[in-house]
């Protein structure tokens, strides 16, 4: 045993963790210290896009790094030219700028807006975003975030953003103003719960943004590479946005991101931004491996059925015990419970070895590996049948 509680006091406090250590991780399943094993459908929040250790990205960072693994910021290195030209060819947009997480990826596409309003909108800077998405927590990205209670957390609030509701394209007509650069919004609500949008939604913006001549950004920090069945999520609605962000999946485990931008949008001239780990060789030879092996034959098409299957396997138990809105899609799926029992739902399922996420009082939300098989899922689900039954049952009597 090792003596966690006493060591985790040298951690600021910003969560509550069980107190055990986590040392091992392969494929779906994640070791504790004390031998126990569970069933990862969190994956480090969406992160592990194929699964825990995976051999394409062991091996890709044991290679990397024992030739390079940072020459400089401002030299090139193979492998970030390398992968961006993958994702520029894949999304159809022109050039792309890597950093470190999905917070820092909007922090460029918001500067990258503002920019693009000073050369082109006469210095408009507000981006309009919505109430509940999640962009982050830098203190620009939080702003952007519409997350209750946050406005509260840091004052002074930082200006240029403004809200409206998600999914609703006359409350974003509405809020457009002369002093409107962007629209800014997640294809699907991640922490809020997976909130799915109709398909006509990022379709009615893509007009309207190109009515009023502005930029269409879209948060794919969770939704991108492969997590929805297609590489990207715009995909399933037949537009493409004028700056994008992703994270999360990219690098399958090590802190990477991305901003990617069409070519009217890429104005950034020298001095604009930077980083000093942006591109490294060492995270982006990992973007590399996901990246091939997410474009590789047959693996989106696995996402598609196996998220179908989970959906499918899910609505089997809903029906059993009153659940709602079963909801998502691909691999990224969630549901309401029908009393605002998630966190004991969490807890218990922890307990009986199967990591799952509430991200609101009532629901529950699941990102598995993009890899997993359809036995995990049955596994998952098996332990969430119980779980659920017993959260139910205690909550009753
Ligand atoms: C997680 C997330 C972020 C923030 O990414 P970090 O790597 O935690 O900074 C931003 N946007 C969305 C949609 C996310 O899900």
């Amino acid at each position: 045993m090792t003596n966690t509680s006493s060591t985790s006091n040298a951690l600021m406090a910003i969560t509550a963790r069980p107190p055990i250590t986590m040392v091992r991780g392969q494929g779906s399943w994640l070791w504790d210290e004390n031998g126990k094993r569970y069933l990862d459908f969190i994956q480090g929040w969406a992160v592990n896009s194929l699964g825990h250790c995976p051999l394409q990205i062991s091996n890709a960072l044991c290679t990397q790094s024992k030739t390079l693994i940072t020459p400089s910021p401002a030299l090139h290195n193979a492998p970030q030219l390398g992968l961006a030209s993958k994702l520029a060819n894949s999304s159809g947009l022109q050039q792309v700028h890597f950093s470190n997480s999905g917070s820092e990826a909007n922090e460029v596409a918001i500067k990258l807006a503002r920019k693009w309003g000073q050369l082109n909108k006469h210095g408009a800077y507000e981006i309009i975003t919505t109430f509940n998405a999640f962009h982050g927590r830098t203190i620009a990205a939080m702003c952007a975030s519409g997350k209750p209670g946050w406005d509260e957390l840091f004052p002074p609030i930082l200006p240029g953003f403004s809200k409206v509701p998600f999914a609703d394209t006359d409350a974003m007509r509405s809020a457009i103003t002369s002093n409107t650069v962007a629209l800014m919004i997640e294809p699907i609500q991640g922490e809020a719960g997976v909130i799915v949008p109709d398909d006509n939604y990022l379709y009615s913006l893509r007009q309207l943004a190109d009515e009023h001549n502005l930029l269409l950004i879209l948060d794919e920090v969770q939704t991108g590479v492969g997590r929805t069945g297609t590489f990207y999520a715009f995909e399933h609605c037949g537009i493409t946005p004028d700056i994008l962000t992703l994270g999360k999946g990219l690098g399958g485990g090590v802190p990477l991101s991305a901003t990617l931008a069409a070519e009217r949008a890429c104005c950034f001239e020298y001095g604009n931004q930077g980083g000093t780990y942006n591109g490294n060789p060492l995270m982006t030879a990992a973007g590399l491996a996901v990246v091939e092996t997410v474009s590789s034959a047959g693996f989106l098409a696995s996402v598609t059925d196996c998220g179908r299957h989970l959906k499918d396997k899910l609505l089997t138990i809903a029906t059993k015990h009153g659940l709602l809105n079963v909801r998502g899609r691909g691999l990224l799926q969630g549901f309401d419970l029908p009393a605002p029992c998630a966190t004991d739902v969490q807890t218990l399922a922890f307990e009986l070895g199967l990591i799952i996420n509430a991200p609101r009082p009532a629901s529950i939300r699941l990102m598995p590996a993009l890899n997993a098989s359809k036995a995990e899922i049955d596994d998952a689900i098996m332990l969430l049948d119980t779980v659920i039954e017993q959260t139910l049952r205690d909550n009753t009597h």
